[in-house]
C-alpha cells in the first residue's frame, strides 16, 4: 500500500512508519522535524509545516490507500496543563486537522486514522483515583480538564463529520498514555514515564526524585509496540470508534516511580512538589475494542519501563558525556 504519516517526525508517528515500512509498505513521512532520535525509514519525508494547506495538498495525493494524522501540538503534563500554551494547542492542531480533513476528501482518500486521546474524557468522571470512568459513550455531556482535550473532541466532531457528508472513512482510537523508547524524555513536552526514568537515571545513589503532586493519581500506561499494533489492527477493521487504545493495568504514579526506581537498582526516595498533574485517576477501559476487534493489550507495564528505562539512561549518559566535551573544548565557559 501506498501510506501518508503526518506526525511521522514524532514518537508514535516514527514507530508507525518503521512497523509500516516493516510491513512491506511505501512510506511517505510529513512533519515539522526529523525525527530526534534515529533516522526515518520512510520512502519519502516531507519536512512541512500542516497548519499550511498547502503542504496538506503536496502530502495528501489521490494515489494514498491510508493516510495516519497523528501530527499535533503536544506533550505532557507540563506543556498540556499549565495553561501557558492553550491557544497555541488549540490554534495550531484545529488547523492540522481542518486541512487534512480537506485535503483527504478533495483527494479522494480511500481511509484516515485519527489520534485522539484519552484527554477528551470529562474531569467529573475522573475525581476518584481508583474508580475513573473512561467507557466510550461516557465523553458527553463532555467536561474535558484541558484545552487539548478540548481540541480533541472537536477535531473526532471533525473527521466524523467528514464521514457523514462526504464519505471519507475514518478510525478513531483515543490513545491512553503511550510511552517507550525513542520518546521526548527532556525539555518539558515529556510524559511521566519517560520524566521518571530521566530523573531517576539522573540521580545519584541515596539520592532524591521529585513527583508532582501527592503520587495518588492514577493512569495506565501503554508500551508504543501494542499501541502501534491496536493503530493498525483498528484502521484495518470496518469499526470507526472512536476507540480507546490503552492498558488495563492502573498504577498511581507513586507505584509508576517505585517501579522506575526498582529498574535503575538505586537507592532513591520520593519528595512530593507542587506541579500540574491533570486529572485525579484515569484508567483505559478496553471492552469496547476487545468486544469490536478482539484484541487487548499483553505486555506487563514493568516489562515496557525496563525498556524505555535502558534507553532514557543511554541517553542520558551519552548528554553528559556531551557536556564533559563541550566544558573540556571551552574551559572558560
Ligand atoms: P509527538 O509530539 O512526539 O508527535 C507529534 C508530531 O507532530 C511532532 O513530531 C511534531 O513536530 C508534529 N507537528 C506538530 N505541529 C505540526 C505542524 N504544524 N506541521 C507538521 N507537523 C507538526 O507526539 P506523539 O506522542 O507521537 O503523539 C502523536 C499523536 O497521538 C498526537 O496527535 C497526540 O495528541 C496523540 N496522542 C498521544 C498520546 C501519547 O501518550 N503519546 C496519548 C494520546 C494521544
Amino acid at each position: 500500500m501506498k501510506i501518508l504519516v503526518a506526525g511521522a517526525g514524532g514518537f508514535i508517528g516514527h514507530h508507525l512508519v518503521k512497523r509500516l515500512k516493516a510491513d512491506g509498505n511505501w512510506v511517505c513521512g510529513v512533519d515539522l522535524k526529523l525525527p530526534e532520535f534515529e533516522d526515518s525509514s520512510a520512502d519519502q519525508f516531507i519536512i512541512g509545516d500542516l497548519r499550511d494547506p498547502r503542504v496538506c495538498s503536496q502530502a495528501v495525493v489521490p494515489e494514498l490507500d491510508e493516510v495516519y494524522q497523528l501530527a499535533a501540538d503536544m506533550g505532557g503534563a507540563g506543556y498540556v496543563f499549565t495553561g501557558c500554551h492553550d491557544a497555541a494547542i488549540m490554534h495550531n492542531s484545529a488547523l492540522i486537522n481542518l486541512n487534512m480533513a480537506e485535503a483527504c476528501r478533495l483527494n479522494g482518500v480511500p481511509r484516515i486514522f485519527y489520534s485522539s486521546s484519552a484527554c477528551i474524557y470529562p474531569q467529573y468522571n475522573q475525581m476518584d483515583p481508583d474508580n475513573p470512568v473512561c467507557s466510550e459513550d461516557s465523553a458527553y455531556p463532555a467536561q474535558p480538564d484541558s484545552e487539548y482535550g478540548w481540541e480533541k473532541l472537536f477535531s473526532e466532531r471533525l473527521y466524523l463529520a467528514y464521514h457523514r457528508n462526504w464519505g471519507l472513512e475514518v478510525r478513531i482510537a483515543r490513545l491512553h498514555n503511550i510511552f517507550g523508547p525513542l520518546g521526548t524524555w527532556q525539555g518539558g513536552r515529556e510524559k511521566a514515564p519517560a520524566a521518571l526514568c530521566r530523573k531517576a537515571a539522573q540521580a545519584c545513589d541515596g539520592g532524591t526524585i521529585e513527583i508532582w503532586g501527592d503520587g495518588m493519581q492514577t493512569r495506565t500506561f501503554l508500551y508504543i509496540d501494542e499501541c502501534v499494533e491496536g493503530i493498525l489492527r483498528l484502521m484495518r477493521s470496518d469499526f470507526s470508534g472512536p476507540v480507546n487504545i490503552g492498558s488495563s493495568e492502573m498504577v498511581s504514579i507513586k507505584q509508576l516511580a517505585e517501579m522506575v526506581i526498582e529498574i535503575s537498582g538505586k537507592k532513591l526516595s520520593l519528595k512530593f512538589v507542587p506541579g500540574p498533574q491533570g486529572v485525579r485517576g484515569r484508567c483505559s477501559d478496553n471492552r469496547l475494542i476487545k468486544a469490536r476487534l478482539g484484541w487487548a493489550s499483553s505486555q506487563s507495564l514493568a516489562q515496557g519501563l525496563a525498556l524505555t528505562y535502558l534507553w532514557i539512561q543511554q541517553q542520558v549518559v551519552e548528554s553528559m558525556g556531551a557536556d564533559l566535551g563541550a566544558a573540556k573544548a571551552n574551559p572558560g565557559l
